[in-house]
């Protein structure tokens, strides 16, 4: 119950979704917890709900869009000034952006790269220097399974996830020496409204949510609540030589060699 105790910790897009359950899951655990989300009406129901479920009163949201630096910047202050310096970020906000390449729209590749690779550098440049001086600090980006595979028809959302694994390892080797720990994970499918919309968003939503789950060895796919578990893990005083690393969490779809 007290792994994250006396710990700091902002969650970017933490008003649904994987990000909302890492919340509750680090208020669970005993950390002071900021929502830093785009939609704030969603972040401050979350942030009450974890309050209610949790009892904990250290727990905010704060209005962030993580393709801001200045608006990410701006959380952090907001954030060190009322619950003291961060100890860790987790760089969860991302979007889907499925594209034919060719049909592409400039505006679609900026967007996706705007928010699933700039937003986890603005994230990391705005807590390293505080974290490289104070020679303490876990960052755990989300990437996912796109990272290392693909899908055709889903360009250029893996193209920017595998930026965010190439981002987790260059920062993990370059603040190693100063104690900063640079994570990610990989989750595969999970039941959140970004699964839900792209079911929706097929011409038989029962038949591609089917589909789906037969292929995954597990016959289900993930929880929010098994993503923040490993969160959990990774940001806390548990893991602290695993660096650089990223931990997937898809019930062991992506070592399948059969589609
Ligand atoms: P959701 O869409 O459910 O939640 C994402 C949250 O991020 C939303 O609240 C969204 O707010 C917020 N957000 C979007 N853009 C910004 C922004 N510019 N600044 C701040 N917040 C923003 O997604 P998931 O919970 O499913 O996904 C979370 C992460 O996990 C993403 O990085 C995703 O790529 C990754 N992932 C998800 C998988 C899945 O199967 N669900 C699989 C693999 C990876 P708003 O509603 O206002 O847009």
């Amino acid at each position: 119950m007290n792994r994250l105790a006396g710990k700091v910790a902002m969650i970017t897009g933490a008003g649904r979704g994987i990000g909302a359950a890492i919340a509750l899951a680090f208020a669970r655990e005993g950390a002071c917890v900021v929502l830093a989300e785009l939609d704030i009406a969603t972040a401050r129901e979350t942030a009450e709900r974890i309050g209610h479920e949790t009892g904990t009163t250290n727990v905010i949201a704060l209005e962030t869009d993580v393709t801001q630096s200045a608006s990410v910047q701006a959380a952090v202050t907001q954030t060190e000034a009322r619950f003291g310096p961060l100890d860790v970020l987790v760089n969860n906000a991302g979007i889907n952006v499925f594209c034919d390449p060719l049909t592409m729209t400039d505006e679609d590749w900026r967007r996706c790269f705007a928010v699933d690779l700039d937003g986890v550098w603005n994230g990391c440049r705005a807590v390293l220097p505080g974290m490289v001086e104070r020679g303490r600090g876990s960052i755990v980006n989300i990437a996912s399974t796109h990272s290392f595979k693909i899908i055709a028809g889903c360009f250029p959302y893996p193209v920017a996830k595998h930026g965010v694994i190439g981002l987790t390892r260059a920062l993990g080797i370059e603040y190693a020496p100063n104690n900063v720990r640079v994570n990610a994970i990989a989750p595969g499918y999970i039941e959140t409204q970004l699964t839900l919309d792209w079911w929706d968003a097929q011409a038989d939503p029962k038949a591609a949510r089917q589909a789906t789950l037969d292929l995954q060895p597990m016959k289900r796919i993930g929880q929010p609540q098994e993503v923040a578990m490993t969160a959990v893990f990774l940001a806390s005083d548990e893991a602290p030589f695993i660096n650089a690393s990223c931990i997937t969490v898809d019930g062991g779809r992506s070592a399948l060699y059969h589609d």
